[in-house]
């Protein structure tokens, strides 16, 4: 997700809109594979790219082009929120196997951007508060509850995991600049 709605140049890594993996269900990462290489490059490789993304907040691993159930969160996204100031110093937030466990009734009309969608905002409308239950980077389940920005993130990226993007979603799509 980006953090907020202009565009960037043009990234090469990150997967654009049009391309099958995006449009995938992301399958499950086994948990005894998490300590593995293999996942550990991809987490590796999604910090470089999202680290790049000035205005990223979040990454789907569909967007570097893997089709499986993980997304991060940068750092400057959950430090900024006022409710989420016992995480500050922490890096990058990893969701393995990713479900919303809670969604509030409550729900509000935000703007909303995507790095695999350049150019393009829109209006949707979303849960303000959900509930997160995932993995983290070292195959620890936890649960994390969110408002705000991050709720809005939460539920986008678990979007992409089951390949549907904002604009499927959005009441109204507009170009930028
Ligand atoms: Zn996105």
């Amino acid at each position: 997700m980006k953090k907020l709605c202009y565009s960037t140049p043009m990234h090469d890594t990150v997967v654009q809109v049009g391309e099958p993996v995006l449009r995938e269900k992301a399958r499950e990462v086994p948990l005894a594979s998490i300590p593995s290489k293999e996942i550990q490059d991809i987490l590796a490789r999604m910090v470089a790219v999202l680290e790049g993304e000035r205005d990223g907040a979040a990454l789907a691993a569909p967007q570097i082009g893997v089709p499986l159930r993980i997304f991060i969160l940068a750092e400057r996204v959950f430090g900024k929120t006022g409710s989420d100031t016992k995480n500050a110093g922490q890096k990058n937030m990893v969701f393995i196997n990713p479900t919303i466990i809670k969604r509030s009734k409550k729900k509000g009309t935000l703007e909303e951007g995507c790095l695999s969608v350049r150019g393009k905002c829109g209006s949707i409308t979303r849960s303000l508060n959900v509930t997160v239950e995932a993995y983290n980077e070292k195959g620890e389940k936890f649960s994390r509850g969110a408002g705000g920005l991050l709720a809005q993130a939460f539920q986008h990226e678990c979007d992409h995991l089951d390949g549907t993007l904002f604009i499927d979603k959005a009441k109204e799509v507009w170009k930028i600049e």
